[in-house]
């Protein structure tokens, strides 16, 4: 990583995208993006061939705060201050060329147990038997890197050999230095892991930084035409 004085969100952010791939990304999300439905089991998914990528991540990450950011629309994906509220599987259409999927949030503690049995098994069955998920974005707070559930989430992602991209979030929380120490320290971690990404993305949704570099790593797999 250089050592220059830039930010680290640029950084890590920038080396990654061209400005083509990044107008792509750019257009591709001024399209209008709509909740198409909830699930709560696998007969209730969507059958479309579209392109999906999934949000993963412990509940109260920042996931529907930065899938609002993503699309541009404020109230989207339902951001909520009690963590754990969303048990669903949200289908939101980009266009038809994209589908953008939200996961319910894992590792809230005070959820009862029966209820954390049932979306582990709704999210497996999405993970192993969805032919067009092409990518899982895996969401860590900066503040807190990965945590025990997110270890369990990446050993899932690798046996379903789902590739998945791990963008952390609340980058605004955290000074320079401790932003790149968390970047080294996921880097060393996500090498093991066969199915991750080789680069972190890095994200505060608050800020805007790493929005439109997310944009971008999304449209590369979108169907445009
Ligand atoms: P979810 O449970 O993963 O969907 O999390 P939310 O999107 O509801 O966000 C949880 C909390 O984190 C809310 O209070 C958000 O305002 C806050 N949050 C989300 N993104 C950011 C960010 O980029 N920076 C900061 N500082 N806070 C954020």
């Amino acid at each position: 990583m250089p050592s220059t004085k830039l930010p680290v969100t640029e950084i890590t952010n920038k080396t990654i995208f061209d400005e083509a791939q990044l107008e792509k990304g750019r257009l591709l999300f001024t399209k209008s993006c709509n909740f198409l439905l909830s699930a709560t089991n696998m007969n209730q998914v969507p059958e479309t061939e579209i392109v999906e990528i999934a949000f993963a991540g412990r509940s109260n990450v920042g996931k529907s705060t930065l899938i609002n950011a993503l699309t541009g629309r404020k109230t989207l994906a339902r951001t909520s201050n009690t963590p754990g509220r969303t048990r669903q599987v949200n289908f939101f259409d980009l266009d038809g060329r994209l589908m953008l999927v939200d996961l319910p949030g894992y590792g809230y503690a005070r959820a009862p147990k029966t209820e954390i049995a049932e979306w582990t098994v709704l999210i497996e069955d999405y993970l192993r038997g969805r032919a067009q998920l092409r990518r899982v974005c895996l969401l860590v707070d900066a503040r807190h890197g990965p945590k025990e559930t997110d270890r369990q989430a990446m050993a899932l992602l690798d046996q379903s050999a789902v590739p998945y991209q791990i963008i952390l979030t609340k980058c605004d929380k955290l000074k320079n230095e401790k932003l790149q120490d968390r970047i080294k320290g996921i880097l060393n971690e996500s090498s093991k892991h066969t199915a991750a990404h080789p680069h972190v993305l890095v994200t505060s949704s608050r800020k805007g930084n790493g929005i439109s570099e997310l944009q971008a790593h999304l449209a590369a797999l979108a169907v445009l035409d």
